[in-house]
């Protein structure tokens, strides 16, 4: 009785744990990942301790090893992405410290080859296909938007100078790869070093979807969040200075945000605290009611790591 009432609480809300392999040449000492299960369970071992307390034991939806593919997470994924055709609202968040493989998992490593697309293209893809092969009886329209938010500031990535986000609408996945390439430029690149300022950043792919059922003309609308959040990695005070203490600042302050809508929704909690994150408002329609959402949870396995690891795990536990 006890397990269908959490069901039933979080029944919305799921969480998936990805640990990413690890990365050759970087010659890093050996894995605090010790178990992953079947059930999603997951234990890390304390590279500073000895005896039973060097365990530590989590439980999430679903964990996916080092050697998980693209298209395994998209398979437990696709679900949750067909809903939108029936009306949901579905967020999807990736969430970790830099490095953690958070842009691999929504984007991928590259887009040239299919095999490598992350959640966001197979996403499209799908819904692409479903769209079409449903044509005769609901006619689809898809738009996009893509913003980032860095220092609380929302910016257009598709096009500039207009108040608020611009819609473009699509009508294959191609159009949509395009499009996502002009957003992935305008985004505040470099090379994939720790202080790249993408990673400082939380970028939001939004999908909505019109259909019109050709018989009764009666509407339907959902719509899809990808996001890729800013890095989870703590700063210390001491170490950062001037601008990366403020963005470090404005990062903490919106993940801890979004942690406390999600873990308000998951408890059902009357008062949803929306406001007080440029994230959490620009994502209030597509979090809670009828919505679902799914967080990957984005683990780095490297030993060196696991104090940043734990603390990324505990905070998916405390929504999960
Ligand atoms: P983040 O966006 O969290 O900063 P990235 O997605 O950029 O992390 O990943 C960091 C590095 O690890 C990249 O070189 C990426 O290609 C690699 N990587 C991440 N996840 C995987 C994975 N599942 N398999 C192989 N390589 C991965
Ligand atoms: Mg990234």
């Amino acid at each position: 009785r006890l397990y269908n009432e959490v069901q039933e609480l979080k029944g919305n809300i799921r969480v998936y744990c990805r640990i990413r392999p690890f990365l050759q040449g970087q010659n890093k000492k050996q894995t605090s990942i010790e178990y992953t299960g079947e059930n999603g369970e997951l234990v890390v071992a304390n590279p500073l301790k000895q005896g039973k307390d060097t365990y530590r034991l989590f439980k999430f939806n679903k964990v996916f090893g080092p050697a998980s593919t693209q298209e395994e997470v998209f398979l437990d994924t696709r679900p949750l992405i067909r809903s939108i055709l029936d009306g949901y609202n579905v967020c999807i968040f990736a969430y970790g410290q830099t490095g953690s493989g958070k842009t691999y998992t929504m984007s991928g490593p590259s887009i040239t080859s299919e095999e490598d697309w992350g959640v966001n293209y197979r996403a499209l893809n799908d819904l692409f296909h479903l769209t079409q092969s449903r044509q005769n009886s609901v006619i689809y329209e898809v738009d996009v938007q893509m913003v980032e938010i860095y220092n609380e500031q929302v910016r257009d990535l598709l096009s500039e100078d207009v108040p608020d986000a611009s819609m473009h609408s699509v009508k294959s996945t191609e159009d949509v790869l395009e499009l996502m390439n002009i957003g992935l430029m305008n985004r505040t690149v470099g090379a994939t070093t720790l202080n790249e300022k993408s990673s400082r950043s939380h970028s939001v792919l939004s999908v909505h979807v019109r259909g019109v059922d050709v018989k009764t003309e009666s509407v339907l609308r959902g719509s899809l969040h990808l996001v890729d959040l800013a890095g989870s990695e703590r700063v210390g005070r001491s170490e950062v200075t001037g601008e990366r203490l403020k963005e470090a600042q404005y990062i903490k302050k919106s993940l801890s945000a979004l942690g406390d809508v999600i873990f308000a929704l998951a408890h059902k909690n009357p008062h949803v605290p929306y406001r007080n994150s440029k994230l959490t408002q620009v994502l209030q329609n597509s979090l809670g009611g009828q919505a679902k959402t799914l967080m990957f949870v984005q683990i780095n396995p490297d030993e060196d790591s696991y104090a940043e690891t734990v603390s990324t795990l505990k905070l998916a536990e405390r929504v999960s």
